[in-house]
């Protein structure tokens, strides 16, 4: 039997009129099995979202603070959803109560107990949307993360372990629709832990490979991935179909339309992706492929993202030291950072990472040590970085590209900190001043999208 994964995100399950349409599109496919959901979303520009709103209770709870209002708040954006699909208010009574038992838990792990509330916007939600299903005459069953979905312990940030896909693969043989909460795994001993904001992506997507689903279908608010930021760019182009390795580059840069760990489960055993619109959805949305043919233009898409600093060390001879790489990653590796590139010369390297791990307390560590430890000639880190990546599996076996993407950077007058282009040869990526980001994205569209003849 073809078993589709569905995720619905935020704004798909924000409010009744929302989560009818997401029956109506699980309805019109009966291979559309299982339903993961994240957690009521914003309903217009000024709302919030549910998770902010549960994270500001756990705040509160944390500080012992008066909560009943907030959580109020909560239950209150639950009720309106129940009201409107004309669901029973006990409903809103159990989640009332299961809101309750999470605030008295254990806050001796404040990181813990803030996961635990965080989630409760995902669980409740997917009860609800079960109900629902089974009040409309949709079979349906709501499934906890408990039954399977384990994940790793802390400190390191969340993952699911090898056994979650093992644990998970039975729901394939499902009858009813299964509801799935996302953004959350249980570690072996039976601790809730978050993944990162936008998480449900990744909850998705060990579905879809647990089951070896046929395709795992990514339901949003858009028609489709945009080969730049429609923000920035002027109508930028649709993209219909893009491989992995591309969306990868892209949304490591910004492109928050798929979360970019979430990609990882499903491009490990080959499920293609579809990225769809709850609110269009015949739109053929975007594909993420394992392959593509590579026609026309050889740039996909354009992204950038701000906020990222520099490590710079110089040393006479450094080529020649064995070990000096290693020794300065370990200095990082100490602080709990992670880089994202190194670029390098003879003499100096760089390391660039992102800027919200960086203190000045752990800057001013790092810096003695490097130029203690290491004996670097100079040593500076600096802060108010963008990178600007160039992505596209046609970049491989295209000359001159990235001359005409420095040419194309230069006349914004912006000066180029840092080149680096990856082995597989699919992105480019550049780092410049922020202040320069909006002019040099637009300049770049111009140069290989807007002039170019496919
Ligand atoms: N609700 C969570 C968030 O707002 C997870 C998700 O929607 O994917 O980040």
């Amino acid at each position: 039997m073809v078993m589709i994964v569905c995720k619905f995100g935020g704004t798909s399950v924000a409010s009744a009129e929302q989560i009818q349409k997401v029956a109506n599109i699980v309805k019109s496919n009966p291979a559309r099995k299982i339903v993961a959901v994240s957690a009521p979303g914003k309903r217009s520009g000024d709302d919030i979202k549910v998770t902010d709103l549960l994270i500001n209770l756990a705040m509160a709870a944390l500080k012992n603070e008066e909560i009943e209002e907030k959580l109020q708040i909560v239950v209150n954006r639950f009720m309106v959803i129940a009201d409107g699909l004309e669901l029973d208010h006990t409903i809103c009574d159990v989640i009332a109560e299961d809101l309750r038992e999470r605030v008295q838990d254990d806050k001796s792990n404040k990181e813990l107990f803030i996961d635990s509330i965080k989630a409760a916007g995902e669980d409740n939600n997917a009860k609800l949307i079960a109900a629902y299903f089974n009040s409309i005459g949709l079979p349906a069953r709501y499934v906890s993360p408990k039954d399977g979905l384990v994940v790793n312990d802390l400190p390191e940030r969340t993952y699911a372990l090898p056994e979650a896909y093992v644990n998970l693969a039975p729901l394939k043989y499902t009858k009813e629709i299964i509801v799935f909460p996302g953004f959350f795994g249980y570690t072996k001993a039976g601790i809730l832990r978050t993944f990162d904001r936008g998480g449900s992506d990744i909850t998705g997507s060990i579905l879809a490979a647990a089951v070896e689903a046929e395709l795992y279908e990514n339901f949003t608010d858009v028609d489709c991935v945009f080969s730049a930021n429609p923000k920035v760019v002027n109508d930028p182009v649709e993209i219909k179909e893009i491989t992995y390795r591309e969306m990868r580059e892209l949304s490591y840069a910004g492109f928050s339309v798929f979360h970019d760990e979430a990609l990882m489960p499903v491009y490990k055993i080959g499920v293609p992706v579809n990225i769809k619109n709850t609110n269009n959805p015949s739109a053929p949305g975007t594909r993420i492929v394992p392959r593509r043919s590579v026609t026309g233009r050889p740039v996909t898409g354009i992204s950038a993202d701000s906020g990222f600093s520099t490590l710079y060390v110089s040393k006479y001879l450094m080529n020649r030291e064995v070990g000096f790489g290693r020794k300065l990653l370990q200095i990082l590796e100490d602080e709990n950072i992670s880089y994202e590139h190194t670029p390098s010369g003879l003499d100096d390297i760089s390391v660039i990472m992102r800027s919200n791990q960086i203190t000045l307390e752990n800057e001013e560590r790092i810096l003695a040590r490097v130029k203690n430890e290491l004996n670097a000639d100079d040593v500076q880190m600096r802060h108010g970085f963008s990178m600007i990546v160039i992505v596209g599996e046609g970049m491989r076996n295209n000359t001159g590209l990235a001359a005409r993407a420095a040419t194309a950077i230069s006349k914004t007058g912006a000066n180029i900190e840092m080149i680096n282009q990856g082995s597989s040869e699919v992105s480019l990526v550049f780092g410049v001043l922020q202040e320069y980001e909006n002019q040099i994205l637009q300049a770049l569209y111009g140069e290989f999208f807007a002039h170019v003849r496919v």
